[in-house]
Formats: C-alpha cells, sequence, structure tokens
C-alpha cells in the first residue's frame, strides 16, 4: 500500500491560490467592498425570521423565493434568474457549462484575474485580447480583439475590474454580434455606474447574452456569497446540469430575499461611494507625477511614480491593491473607495510618501 499521495493535476503543480492579502492593518482598501455594514434593521429581520428556517432539512434546491424577488426587480421571470455562491460561482458554472475541455475564451486584459484561474480550472482554453492604454473598448476595436478565436463565450467586466473603465451598451451589443459564442456580461460594480449602464436593456434583444451580478459590492454583504445571473431561460435550465445538489444554503437565501426588501437602504451609500470616489481622483491628480484611470465602480487605479508605493503606504497602516507586475498594468495599485475617515488617512499617507521620495 502506498503511503504517498498522488499526484495533483499536472496543470496544477506550482499554482499559487487566488486571493488578496487579508493583513490586520487600520485601513484595508484592497478587496472593493463597500466600508460600511449593512443598514441598521436588517440583521435583527433576518435574525426574526431565522426560526421559519428548518435547518435539520436541505433548503429550496431552486431557490425559488429568491429567484422570483430578482426576477420581479429586473422584470424578469424567474426562470431567467440563477442564483449562487458569489458571483465567482455563477462565473464558474458558466464556464463548467459553455467551457471545458477543447473549449475557449475570450478574455480581456487588463481584467478580473479570476477570469484566468476559472478557465484553467475548468480546463478551458483562454485567449486572451488586450485593451487599448486608457482600457476602454471601443466598437471599432471589437472585431480585431475577437479575431478569428471563434470563442465558446466571452468575459466582460462592465466595470471592468481594476482599471474601473465603463463601455457603452454600443459596444457590448457589438461584441455580442461579433461571436457566436455566450456573452458573459459581469456587472459586479454596475450599481455604482450611472443609471442605464447595465446590459440589461439588451437582453431582451440579444439572445447569446447574459449578466451577472453580485451582493457583494454595491449590496454591502460581501460576507454572505451571493451572486445572480440573468439570462435566457435555457441557459437557467442548462445550468442545472453542473450545479451541486442545494448549492444555496439556506440561510443565504434568507438573507437574500430580506436583502432586497430592504434594497434603497442598502443602495444608498452608493452616492457616498461615488462621491468619495471623485475626491480621491481629483486629491490624487493634484500630487505630482501621479497618474489616475477614470473609474465607474467603487475603486480606482492609479500609478504612482513613489518607488515601493504599496509597501511605504502599508507601513503607514493602509493596505491597497498590488496589480504592478500584472500585465497591462505595469506599476499600478488599486484603492477600493472606504470610509471618509478612511479616504483621508489613505491620501494624508500618499501625500507623506510622494513628499518623501
Ligand atoms: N467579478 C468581478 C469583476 C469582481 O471584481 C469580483 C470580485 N472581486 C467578482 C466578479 C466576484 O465577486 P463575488 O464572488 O464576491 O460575487
Amino acid at each position: 500500500m502506498s503511503s504517498e499521495l498522488p499526484p495533483i493535476r499536472e496543470d496544477l503543480v506550482g499554482v499559487e491560490p487566488y486571493g488578496a492579502p487579508q493583513l490586520d492593518v487600520a485601513v484595508r482598501l484592497n478587496t472593493n467592498e463597500t466600508p460600511v455594514p449593512p443598514p441598521p434593521g436588517f440583521l435583527e429581520e433576518v435574525a426574526r425570521r431565522l426560526p421559519q428556517l428548518e435547518l435539520n432539512r436541505y433548503p429550496d434546491r431552486e431557490a425559488l423565493a429568491l429567484r422570483e424577488a430578482l426576477a420581479a426587480r429586473d422584470e424578469l421571470d424567474a426562470a431567467q434568474v440563477w442564483v449562487a455562491n458569489g458571483s465567482n460561482e455563477v462565473l464558474l458554472q458558466l464556464l463548467q457549462l459553455y467551457g471545458g475541455p477543447g473549449r475557449t475564451a475570450l478574455i480581456f486584459r487588463p481584467g478580473y484575474s479570476m477570469y484566468p484561474e476559472l478557465c484553467r480550472t475548468t480546463g478551458t482554453r483562454a485567449v486572451v485580447a488586450p485593451l487599448p492604454a486608457d482600457g476602454c473598448l471601443r466598437v471599432d476595436g471589437v472585431e480585431e480583439a475577437v479575431g478569428a478565436h471563434d470563442p465558446h463565450l466571452v468575459l466582460l467586466a462592465n466595470p471592468n475590474n481594476p482599471t474601473g473603465a465603463l463601455v457603452g451598451l454600443d459596444v457590448v451589443r457589438a461584441l455580442h454580434d461579433a461571436h457566436r459564442g455566450l456573452l458573459v456580461v459581469d456587472e459586479a460594480y454596475i450599481e455604482f455606474a450611472p443609471d442605464g449602464s447595465s446590459a440589461r436593456s439588451l437582453l431582451d434583444e440579444l439572445p447569446r447574452l447574459v449578466i451577472s451580478r453580485t451582493f457583494s459590492k454595491a449590496f454591502r454583504l460581501a460576507g454572505l456569497r451571493l451572486g445572480y445571473l440573468l439570462a435566457p431561460a435555457q441557459v437557467v435550465e442548462d445550468l442545472h446540469k453542473v450545479r451541486l445538489p442545494y448549492h444555496l444554503d439556506a440561510l443565504t437565501q434568507l438573507a437574500g430575499l430580506v436583502a432586497l426588501e430592504q434594497e434603497a437602504a442598502f443602495l444608498d451609500q452608493r452616492r457616498v461611494t461615488a462621491q468619495e470616489r471623485e475626491r480621491i481622483a481629483a486629491h490624487l491628480r493634484q500630487l505630482p507625477g501621479i497618474e489616475v484611470v477614470e473609474s465607474a465602480a467603487n475603486f480606482l487605479l492609479f500609478v504612482s511614480p513613489a518607488p515601493d508605493t504599496f509597501g511605504r503606504l502599508l507601513d503607514r497602516g493602509v493596505l491597497v491593491r498590488d496589480v504592478s507586475s500584472s500585465v497591462g498594468t505595469a506599476g499600478a495599485l488599486r484603492v477600493t473607495v472606504g470610509t471618509t475617515e478612511e479616504n483621508d488617512h489613505f491620501l494624508t499617507a500618499m501625500d507623506a510618501v510622494l513628499s518623501e521620495q
């Protein structure tokens, strides 16, 4: 009998697990959460309804009440809505269904760093299209981006992460029409963008469009792990083939429902976030040699001329996201909009870092 563990998949040998550092520092601005807890009354209402849950039983496998509430919000049918453990799981399931060995996904660079990981895990070949220097895909750049790849799916984050760049619906439409596969528009940050930016308005028209969203960002519930998909009913029906049975637990289903009932209070913070984002951007732009990308999300990408800005911010108790060694964002850092106090702390630290260099 061998006492050695069998080898893991060859393509996973040497792979570093994905994840931003979770460091115990005073100001954590590295994972694009909303810095304020859910509104008062939310946890109380969840607690009030907890006794209704039969936790000895499996949850509703269809999560129907939650899907119906989400569907109503976007004027869809529950059959066109899917829910899962964070939008990462939604994206994973889409790749399990439409990707896989011998299949291709088109992704953009710079882009969300989980896309290549999800492609690798599902055995999907990822082809990477570089974005223009300003990070904005345009209609006349779509043909070239898709090229001859004939992808089975295209993943587009809008607004994009880590740049915050937002593309117009004309680009979404062009991207849909430029290939035969599924177009996944990842709207993790859409609530921070101007009204009317969502591809929802194209859903009835474009047959291969799906939209993924999350409760982790503007909905202030990153700790819950809840994401959802708006899609043609056929896609939702087919997703059942790859999901684990009872993949969404009863507590998350309940909390998601309560959050939707209190949506206005949850999303109130969006305006503050957008104002703070512009305040931070304006301050950074006044500092010598700093470049800041225009953002429609709750974070900003910037390039600092000071050596080791990341480490020197950390020395001052501020953790930002270091994307400086990623292709397409060389030398750049990404800062999440925090509370006013946290943002002040960050800006004071930046002033100090730059004046010292
Ligand atoms: N898409 C994008 C573009 C993201 O930035 C993130 C989280 N950072 C996600 C999806 C996944 O979020 P979650 O799994 O928390 O819904």
